[in-house]
């Protein structure tokens, strides 16, 4: 598991610290985490039994406490199952499954809404001539937008997508119009620079044209090609460079 993005790891030094932690420091560092960000009766597993202790319907474990239960959710086995379960769904949904591979397009179901498919588009690498920042230029084609309609987007996290199993190396970008299928591209999960002008979108509307560009923010090693665990970030070859 990653802590180096956990609450509480900033003064502990980041990945030493954690070998000296012992097993119950690091299950009470967890609970109380999990206790300050969760809302317990929102979780569709949680269940108080007879007995009076609590259950994880998802895991079928038994926990004495709630911080017992809690710390469980944190953990590898529920983690996993969590991903499995969003992984089977999404199959019983009959949703596209994509083939692993980052900047591919995910379909996201939405309801209600008769879909056309999915729109054109189109991913330029690009890279500021100053700061030597690198980023993704976005255009998607929306011809036949519904009347009133703007594009929209969002970033979504790995564990916040249910299409694909979760990897923390990757974010998505999500950008969506009726009647349009909404279409996801799977980028590092580096950050993104929010700095004023340094993010835009634009609606063209005569064009019918949404384009929304963006750079990473210089931090360690962002890179198109040789980053991390041994994947790329290449583009689709419908990408100009
Ligand atoms: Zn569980």
């Amino acid at each position: 598991m990653d802590f180096q993005n956990r609450v509480g790891s900033k003064h502990r030094g980041g990945g030493v610290a954690s070998y000296s932690e012992s097993n119950v420091d690091r299950r009470e560092r967890l609970r109380k985490l999990a206790m300050e960000t969760i809302d317990i009766t929102k979780d569709p597993y949680f269940m108080k039994n007879h007995l009076g202790s609590y259950e994880c319907k998802l895991c079928l474990t038994l926990h004495t406490s709630e911080g017992s239960y809690l710390a469980h959710t944190q953990g590898k086995k529920h983690q996993t199952n969590l991903a499995r379960r969003a992984a089977k769904e999404a199959r019983e949904n009959n949703i596209i499954q994509p083939t692993i591979g980052p900047a591919k397009p995910v379909v996201v179901p939405r309801r209600n809404v008769i879909k056309i498919g999915r729109p054109g588009y189109r991913i330029t690498k690009v890279r500021d001539p100053v700061t030597h920042q690198l980023g993704f230029l976005f255009q998607v084609q929306y011809p036949e937008i519904e009347q009133d309609v703007k594009p929209r987007h969002r970033f979504m996290g790995a564990y916040e997508q249910k299409i694909e199993l979760p990897n923390n190396a990757y974010q998505y970008l999500v950008i969506a119009a009726d009647p349009y299928e909404s279409i996801a591209f799977k980028i590092q999960s580096a950050k993104v620079d929010e700095t004023p002008g340094r993010f835009w979108t634009y609606w063209d509307q005569d064009s019918k044209q949404f384009s929304l560009q963006f750079f990473f923010r210089n931090e360690r090693n962002v890179m198109f090609e040789g980053m991390g665990p041994s994947v790329p970030l290449t583009a689709p070859p419908s990408a100009t460079v």
